[in-house]
């Protein structure tokens, strides 16, 4: 028996502000049939057009991952998609009426909430997977993305930043038995107070505020409550990263490490990896051999 695909069991509605825009969003993720996959409605217009939230679909990933399709744009996918697939759901629709994903608390934590609120249903077709052959290594400019073959789903990530409240900050994960949600959803993005002053005078992250991510000025984070863990900069990293590894339309079966990486790099290593056709093959993965990654 193979391991099976996964949609949500019901609808989750979520109301709230995209991050860059400044809108209040309606969104809601309805389930989807089996090799659907990750798709995106804009009901606000006409004819409500549906783009993949798949590599191809990429038009931007300067700020956020934007999606787009004949003059058609989502943009801030990247935490609903680390969602998905950090619950390992492969089908759903996700339909808004503005054209930005609502930021919530910056984390992905109100997804993956209300999406195992809402249950989760395994469907009656194999999920296909990367599964690495042989290593695959990006690097350029003190950056790099590797990925490695291995009979697990694992991604480490190191960062460092020149100030004191980030230095440098190591994680790996699992991605099976609830980790993500556990680990990783939490936390959230963060930015410098000197940056975020500079988007907003030039009309970008209008709706950026200490609600919806941990903000770090020169005496250290500014926000009251502190940090959710003590390494949460290096955990929003790896949940930035499974966000765009998911553009990929399939888990990869094998090791990712990330130095020093963002979603720039990480698309930059994504053209890489469909370019390295005869490093990885796609393969079902029989469920008696993982039973972690079954659930
Ligand atoms: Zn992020």
């Amino acid at each position: 028996m193979y391991i099976q695909q996964r949609t949500l069991a019901a609808p989750v509605h979520f109301k709230g502000t995209g991050v860059h825009s400044g809108k209040t969003v309606d969104m809601t993720v309805r389930p989807a049939p089996p090799n659907f996959g990750i798709r995106f409605r804009r009901l606000d217009l006409p004819g409500k057009p549906l783009i993949s939230g798949h590599f191809n679909r990429v038009i931007d990933t300067s700020l956020a991952t934007v999606i787009g399709e004949d003059g058609c744009i989502v943009s801030t996918i990247e935490h609903l998609m680390a969602s998905l697939s950090g619950l390992s759901i492969d089908n759903a629709v996700a339909e808004l009426d503005d054209y930005e994903v609502p930021i919530m608390d910056g984390s992905a934590s109100v997804f993956t909430d209300a999406i195992r609120d809402a249950g989760i249903a395994v469907q009656d077709a194999p999920r296909m997977y990367f599964v690495i052959e042989s290593p695959i290594e990006l690097k350029r400019d003190g950056k790099a993305v590797c990925i490695y073959p291995g009979n697990r789903r694992t991604i480490s990530a190191t960062i460092r930043f020149d100030h004191p409240a980030i230095s440098e900050q190591k994680y790996t994960v699992e991605l099976s038995d609830g980790n993500f949600a556990r680990e990783i959803g939490p936390a959230r993005t963060f930015g410098f107070y000197q940056e975020l002053e500079y988007l907003k005078r030039y009309g970008l992250g209008k709706g950026g505020s200490l609600d919806n991510a941990v903000v770090i000025g020169t005496e250290g984070v500014l926000n009251e409550n502190g940090l959710r863990f003590p390494d949460e900069f290096v955990r929003h990293k790896i949940l930035d990263s499974i966000g765009d590894f998911a553009l990929l339309g399939m888990p990869i079966m094998g090791h990712i490490e990330l130095y020093k990486s963002g979603h720039n790099f990480n698309h930059e290593f994504l053209k890489e990896f469909f370019k390295r056709k005869k490093s990885w093959r796609t393969a079902p993965i029989d469920a008696a051999e993982n039973r972690a990654l079954s659930g």
